[in-house]
Formats: structure tokens, C-alpha cells, sequence
């Protein structure tokens, strides 16, 4: 969620520093920021809304070979210039940007700071006043710094410069992302490597609790009391061209297209020479040793969830339960004897999820991410990692994430069949092979998506998705797609459960998507269709070759019905986002949204 960037070397600072932060956009934010610092002075620029606005407000001469910036995403204090970071101590010696939630900052206010009148509503402010305070004191700002955070309860990247040392980045974190990035004589700071690759593609980890005082040569990691760290570099093999949108206009239309290539991607790593399935045998037997597996995801991660638990008790008759993460932490179902949780993350960083692993660490049970972004907090903190190889994925609206978590859940659930000695004809590999074909069928179907979302959308308040079984898993990401870029509400829902209230909601023109791909019900979602339509709605049916009736608008090839998700989803993220385009929204940004959501 929103993002930091930092640059300490011999250029100017400030279009590296942009240049950065658009990196960053994808995550959300609704102001931005940047402070400059040279020999002559500080200069700060901020403003509310989008990065244009920023590059428009900064003096063309600005200057500095030093620098901070920051997206913002408000949680304390309205989206506004004011409160847009970075943030000035009184005296203006010390910027600081932040990331995350201080919780305790009323309480270090009236402890610390009751004569100081804070300029802005924030949490933030109270840091960048605390480093003053006990600067003056008599501390050096390492030590102002250190002291500082020790103080401090919540989530935070920081970074702080100093008007008096324009040699000096201090970074620190507790929760929130950051890294530091490595160069020649140049040194950077970012929320995630993509915001740096321009600059460098080596990066060192931070910690938790942990400071790095960085200069243009020299790199010192240290613990809140001062100790130093030492800590070894890692190389990204992210590429600069894959944070890129290249000929399209919008990185979902991108991301939905990779799709095909991200399946034969995961087929590809997940795949040893002799055809079979390549995966760590201590993941294997920490699924075989389970009871019950535990999934633990938010947003369009516990959708891949629900379809993962088919996969997982049909194919490998593993008990799965299935929970939203933001509920599980505050509200703990009774475990099994012995449970084994897996996290689905996207960024691998979600705050929600990772409140969860806290506890699931701390009661010694096993953990198992499955994430797009190895070395993510998620991925450091389980037991296991299964990188689910879909790419950096920068629209706010997932789509090549949700399909690649879905293949990663079928080839765990094959392995796991096998390793136990079932016998099943499911084999995911196969399928994922037909699939990526399927896809790209799908996907060049453009013209036909963008036809049904004129005929249905174009005008609607809202839109209603059904289906059963796995088609239920489906058209509720179908809907959270159609809601979250083009604004429409939307629900997805079991078909048989829409006569038990919402049907009210039905009228003249409602349009109803149905998905229809398992054999053994779909002449009862076909009834349910009916049911809506004798109500007035306009109804829009997505078959497969094997349930397809006359009319029906979409017709996906056969594939094996545990996976028809990958498939039936396609139309579904293209009808949405021609739906947000035909509507004039910004598909790739949607308001109030915010792509990794590092809070609770
Ligand atoms: N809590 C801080 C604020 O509201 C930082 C938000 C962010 O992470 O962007 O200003």
C-alpha cells in the first residue's frame, strides 16, 4: 500500500525519485510527495491526487542529490496537501516520509510533545517531532532516530534526512515493506525493488526493528539499540520491461492476456525432467503430515482459496477450511490436532494475513505461503514458500495472480494425491497444458467481451453473478472484479441461495451473469436462471461444450471441471474491464484502492 523511495548518489535527485515513485502507483495513494536536500537547503514539494500534479508543482530548477519521496494512502487525517508527506519537524531540520500506522501517537504526543503544534492530522507528524525533541536533547540523530522507533506501536517504513547532513538517509521498519537498494557510488531506498530497477537490481533485506544508515557509499544495517547487522545483498531477476505496459493501455488488459504464458510458466517450474512434479518433499510432508489445512486470504486470494479446498478434498481428500484473514485474527476457529496454514498473497505482504502467521508462529504450528513475490514478508516468515511465477503484477485488479494461486493449489493437490497413494485421474499438469490453449482462445475473443459489456453493462446500477459448486467460487471473484474497477455493484452467489432474499432485487433489465460448467447441476442453475428472468432479468450464460444450451452467450472449451475456474474467470476479468472502460474509469488505479494492503 502507497510507497517510499529514496536516493542518495552524485545525479539529481528528483526525477529518479518520480521516476520511482510511478513505479509505486500501481499500489494506491491519493498524494504525493518529495523532498530535496543540497547545498542549498531543503526544498519539499507535495500534492493531493496524482503524480502529474506533483511533477507539475516542483520548481523546474529543484536540486539535490539527496532525496525522499512518498505515495500516500490516508489512514489518519483526509487525503490533502497538509497532511501529504513528507513531514517537517518544527524547526525544519528533520523530513520524514512514512508508511503504515503509528498506534500509540496520541499518547507519545501528550508524553513528549505537548508543546509542539503539529501542522497536519496525521500519525506520521509525531514521528519526525519526536527525532527533533530528543535531538535537542543532546541525542545525534542515529541515536534521535533509534530512540525514536523504540517508542513507536505499529507498522512503519520510514525514511528521514537531515537538513544539517546531506550525506545521510535514515531508514528504518516494523511490519511495513522496505529495502534498500545497492549501487556504485549510489545507494536507494524502496518500498519494492520495481520502484529501483532503473537504478540497481541488489537490494538488502531490512528487518523488523531494525535502522540502516545510508549514505552514498556505504550501507550500515543496526538494531533499535544500536547494534550493527550484517547482512548479505540478494540480486532481483525482476525485469525492468516486466513493470512496463508496453503497446497496451492498461496493465490489467496486459495481465489478463499474460495469462496463457503465466500457466505454462508454472507447468515449466513445476515440472522436472521426466515429467514429473518438481516440489520441496518438506512441503509435501508438511501437507501429508496435516490433518487439516487451514487457508488463510483476503480479497481475490480467498476466491483462489475456495477453489484450492475443492482441489485439495476432491483430489489429494484433505479436510480444508477456508477463512478470510482479517476475521480468523480476531476470531480463531477451533484447530485440529494438527493443522497446517497456508497464506495466499499476491504481494506476499498483506497486513491482515501476516497478523495471522504472528499467532500461527508463536503457537509453533507450520505455515505454507503461496505468493507471487519470494522474499516478501509472508514468504521470510512461513516454513515454505510456493512462488506461484505469474510476473510482477502492477494493476490493482488481479487477475494473473488469482489464476496462477489456482494453479499452483492444483499441482499441490496432485502431489499430494500421488505422495499418498491415490488414485486419481486428475493431473494437473495436462490440464494446465489445455488451459494456457484455452486462454488464449478466450483472450482473442476481445470483440465478444466487449459486446457484452456494452449490452449489460453499459447503462446497469448493479449486476448479479450465479453459479454452484466451483461456479460459485468463480462469479464471486467475477463480481469483486466487475466491483472494484467499473464501480457497478455486484454480487456473486450461489444460485440456489438468490431466491432466499436477493432475488427482490431483481427487475426490468438486471442483468444476471451465469456460469454454468459443472454437468451435475447445471440444469439447476439453468432453473435459476429462469427464476430471474421471469422477474425481467437480462440474463448472460457462460457454458462449456458439455453443458452449452442454445443462446448461451459464451462457450468455454471442456476442460476437467475442478479447474473450469481458470477458464470461466477470462470472460469474466475482460467483461469487467470493458465494463470500467466504457464507463471512463481508471482501470488500472481504481479509487480508494490500494494494490499489496500492508494494513489492517
Ligand atoms: N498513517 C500515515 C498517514 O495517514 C501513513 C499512511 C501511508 O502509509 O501512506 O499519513
Amino acid at each position: 500500500m502507497c510507497g517510499i523511495v529514496g536516493y542518495i548518489g552524485n545525479e539529481q535527485a528528483k526525477d529518479i525519485l518520480i521516476k520511482g515513485l510511478q513505479k509505486l502507483e500501481y499500489r494506491g495513494y491519493d498524494s504525493a510527495g518529495i523532498a530535496l536536500v543540497g547545498n542549498s537547503g531543503i526544498e519539499l514539494y507535495k500534492e493531493k491526487g496524482r503524480i502529474a500534479s506533483l511533477e507539475d508543482a516542483i520548481n523546474k530548477d529543484a536540486s539535490g542529490t539527496t532525496g525522499i519521496g512518498h505515495t500516500r494512502w490516508a489512514t489518519h487525517g483526509a487525503p490533502s496537501k497538509e497532511n501529504a508527506h513528507p513531514h517537517q519537524s518544527v524547526s525544519e531540520r528533520y523530513t520524514l516520509v512514512h508508511n503504515g500506522v503509528i498506534e500509540n501517537y496520541q499518547q507519545l504526543k501528550k508524553e513528549y510533545l505537548h508543546d509542539v503544534t503539529l501542522a497536519s492530522e496525521t500519525d506520521t507528524e509525531v514521528i519526525v517531532q519526536l527525532v527533533e525533541a530528543f535531538s535537542q536533547k543532546g541525542e545525534s540523530t542515529e541515536e534521535a532516530f533509534r530512540h525514536t522507533l523504540s517508542l513507536l506501536h505499529g507498522s512503519y517504513a520510514i525514511a528521514l534526512i537531515d537538513n544539517a547532513d546531506n550525506d545521510t538517509i535514515y531508514v528504518g521498519k516494523n511490519k511495513s515493506p522496505l529495502l534498500v537498494g545497492l549501487g556504485d557510488g549510489v545507494n536507494v531506498v524502496a518500498s519494492d525493488a520495481m520502484a529501483m530497477l532503473h537504478i540497481t537490481k541488489e537490494f538488502i533485506e531490512i528487518m523488523d526493528e531494525e535502522i540502516v544508515v545510508v549514505t552514498k557509499d556505504n550501507v550500515q544495517v543496526k538494531t533499535l539499540d544500536g547494534k550493527s547487522v550484517t547482512r548479505h545483498s540478494f540480486t532481483t531477476d525482476i525485469d525492468e520491461s516486466d513493470t512496463e505496459k508496453g503497446t497496451y493501455n492498461h496493465f490489467m488488459l496486459k495481465e489478463v492476456d499474460e495469462q496463457p504464458f503465466v500457466m505454462r510458466n508454472i507447468v515449466q517450474k513445476y515440472q522436472n525432467d521426466d515429467g514429473d512434479i518438481k516440489l520441496d518433499g518438506d512441503i509435501r510432508s508438511a501437507i501429508n503430515d496435516a490433518d487439516r489445512l487451514y487457508i488463510i486470504a483476503a480479497g481475490t486470494s480467498y476466491h483462489a482459496g475456495l477453489v484450492g479446498k475443492e482441489m485439495m478434498e476432491k483430489v489429494a481428500k484433505k479436510p480444508v477450511e477456508v477463512h478470510i484473514a482479517s476475521e480468523f485474527l480476531y476470531n480463531q476457529p477451533l484447530l485440529s490436532e494438527k493443522p497446517l496454514f497456508i497464506f495466499i498473497s499476491q504481494s506476499g505482504e498483506t497486513a491482515d494475513c501476516r497478523g495471522v502467521l504472528v499467532n500461527v508462529k508463536k503457537n509453533g504450528y507450520k505455515s505454507l505461503t503461496i505468493t507471487n513475490v519470494p522474499g516478501s514478508t509472508l514468504s521470510r516468515e512461513a516454513d515454505f514458500t510456493l512462488h506461484t511465477y505469474a510476473g510482477p503484477e502492477i494493476a490493482v485488479a488481479s487477475t494473473k495472480a488469482y489464476t496462477a494461486q489456482m494453479a499452483v493449489f492444483s499441482i499441490l493437490a496432485m502431489d499430494s494425491a500421488r505422495a499418498q497413494g491415490i488414485d486419481t485421474d486428475f493431473d494437473a499438469i495436462q490440464e494446465l497444458s489445455l488451459i494456457a490453449n484455452a486462454m488464449e482462445t478466450l483472450c482473442d475473443q476481445k470483440d465478444v467481451m466487449e459486446q457484452i459489456a456494452r449490452d449489460y453493462l453499459f447503462e446497469t446500477r448493479s449486476c448479479f453473478f450465479i453459479g454452484r459448486g466451483m461456479d460459485y467460487h468463480v462469479v464471486m471473484e467475477g463480481s469483486l472484479k466487475l466491483k472494484e474497477i467499473s464501480y457497478i455493484q455486484a454480487e456473486g452467489f450461489a444460485g440456489g441461495e438468490l431466491k432466499h432474499g436477493t432475488i427482490a432485487l431483481i427487475e426490468d433489465g438486471t442483468p444476471v451473469v451465469a456460469v454454468t460448467t459443472q454437468k451435475h447441476v447445471n440444469l439447476n442453475i439453468r432453473g435459476n436462471v429462469q427464476e430471474v428472468v421471469a422477474r425481467g432479468a437480462n440474463a448472460c450464460i457462460i457454458s462449456t461444450e458439455t453443458t452449452k444450451q442454445d443462446g448461451d452467450q459464451i462457450v468455454l472449451p471442456d476442460i476437467h471441471e475442478l479447474m473450469t475456474p481458470l477458464l470461466s474467470v477470462i470472460p469474466l476479468q475482460l467483461i469487467a474491464y470493458y465494463a470500467a472502460l466504457h464507463r471512463g474509469c481508471d482501470v488500472d488505479k481504481p479509487r480508494n484502492l490500494a494494490k499489496s494492503v500492508t494494513v489492517e
